[in-house]
């Protein structure tokens, strides 16, 4: 794939005015690689600078964050939120503390989040944020006075019509919870819809857990459906053990499929006869622990260590861990063992390589914006629910997630067959996703 003449001055500028954001420079030619075509059929997005205007973040803000530790030692970190694109509704999306995040990452997430937000046909524009903070090994009072203090500083640039960050790597209930209460005290405001991922006892709705991980498996389901194929069966690989892994499992279990490994940053675990979801519940959600003492419960289980979980033989993987964690020669292999649908549950999983192995393969391949959209189409579904102080069951909300994901599968297929590229979901996805932004942009004139 290669970037149209017309579009390749502004990746270029691109890349001279964010020097070594090696991410954010992936995720950009990414969707600038599909908008060729639409500028044919759209001249006026050129002649409003649209693209030019998308790459650069409405607003940056980074802060530093001190607080201190059980040893009375005091730290120091380096807080981000990048308000990207506000054009369809309040800035959204997640905050991620994990040590490898600089501005690079928090543009490259915020950047996807964009037209993710767009494909969901909801209200949302794109923003995200984060900590080079490291959870890991930390105590729970570590955690709270680290997000008393991040909050202490992004209180004053988030709001329920502003902007509204819920939760990502490294970030879950027990954060948010942290967050929402510092931002309680320092404003005297019981505002719901300034954070979504919030517990279910204070504001927080039902299915958002298990959104992500429900709605990329979703995703799948429709793109076999296609195919006159399901996940009955199905032989299935889930990287990750973390939220968005646990809850896709979760639902190929549902849906008839077995998923035999997953996986955390040291290495996955292997379990022939279907990995079960409440032990590794158990484990990551309420023990906190690491993935390999599965295999101290199942002893036919194996746990490899430092290994590569795309080796394991599949027929559908769903990448959940982390940036760039299946490059060229995993795509080979996962496409030689029999893989024949991609699931990106994870932002941009899959390198510009291992994309072009799965597209020239035909697989059904969903990329991250597409297929992990329900996520934060639940914490919209979250925000309406706290706007009119109800709550919705379970069934009705998963029903509204189920029927998002069949939306953004649709809306993806018709775009890709409507611009010449049919069965390819990158295409379909920048494109819808790009228009509907542009439309708002061209409406608002030059802001
Ligand atoms: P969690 O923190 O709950 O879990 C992350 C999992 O991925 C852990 O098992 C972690 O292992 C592993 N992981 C993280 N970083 C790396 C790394 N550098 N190398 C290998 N493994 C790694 O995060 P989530 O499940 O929420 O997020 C997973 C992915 O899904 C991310 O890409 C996120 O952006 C994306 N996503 C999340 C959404 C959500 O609603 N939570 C919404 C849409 C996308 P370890 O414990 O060893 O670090």
């Amino acid at each position: 794939m290669g970037i149209d003449e017309k579009v390749e001055p502004i990746y270029k500028e691109v890349l001279d005015r964010n020097p070594g954001e090696v991410e954010f420079h992936q995720a950009v030619r990414e969707v600038l690689e599909s908008l060729g075509p639409v500028l044919v059929k759209h001249p006026e997005f050129a002649d409003h600078k649209i693209i030019e205007r998308i790459c650069e973040p409405e607003r940056q803000i980074i802060f530093r964050v001190p607080w201190v530790d059980d040893k009375g030692n005091v730290q120091i970190n380096r807080g981000f939120r990048v308000e990207f694109n506000s054009a369809l509704g309040p800035y959204k999306g997640g905050m991620r503390f994990h040590p490898s995040v600089y501005l690079g990452i928090i543009k490259f997430l915020g950047f996807e989040q964009i037209f993710k937000n767009a494909l969901t046909g909801l209200p949302i524009g794109g923003g995200k944020g984060g900590s080079d903070f490291d959870p890991k090994g930390k105590s729970d009072a570590e955690v709270m006075r680290f997000c008393q203090s991040f909050m202490t500083e992004l209180y004053r640039h988030i709001g329920e019509h502003t902007d509204v960050p819920a939760g990502d790597i490294g970030v879950g209930g027990r954060e948010i919870g942290y967050l929402f209460g510092q931002y309680k005290r320092i404003t005297n405001r019981w505002e719901a819809g300034v954070l979504t991922g919030k517990g279910l006892d204070w504001g927080g709705s039902l299915v958002r857990t298990e959104a992500t991980g429900y709605g990329a498996t979703f995703f799948v389901d429709e793109m076999l459906k296609v195919r006159n194929d399901s996940f009955e069966g199905k032989t299935c690989v889930v990287s990750g053990s973390g939220n968005v892994s646990i809850y896709t499992m979760e639902k190929i279990a549902q849906l008839g499929g077995k998923t035999v490994a997953c996986s955390d940053s040291n290495g996955y675990i292997y379990d022939e006869k279907g990995i079960d979801i409440e032990l590794v519940k158990q484990i990551k959600e309420i023990e906190r622990r690491r993935i390999k003492v599965y295999a101290n419960t199942y002893k036919h289980a194996k746990y490899i260590s430092g290994g590569n979980i795309w080796e394991v033989p599949c027929q559908v993987a769903m990448p959940s861990a982390t940036q760039n964690e299946i490059n060229g020669k995993d795509a080979k292999e996962l496409v030689k063992n029999g893989c024949i649908a991609v699931g990106e549950g994870a932002n941009m999983p899959t390198t510009p390589e291992g994309v072009k192995v799965f597209l020239d393969a035909n697989i059904a391949y969903g990329p991250g914006k597409a297929a992990n959209a329900g996520g934060v189409a639940t914490s919209a579904l979250e925000m309406q629910q706290n706007a009119c102080r109800d709550s919705w069951t379970f069934d009705y909300t998963e029903k509204r997630l189920q029927d998002i994901m069949r939306n953004i599968h649709s809306t993806c297929y018709e775009t890709a067959e409507e611009y010449g590229a049919p069965g390819n979901y990158v295409t379909g996805a920048n494109v819808a996703g790009f228009i509907k932004v542009a439309n708002a942009m061209v409406a608002f004139g030059v802001i």
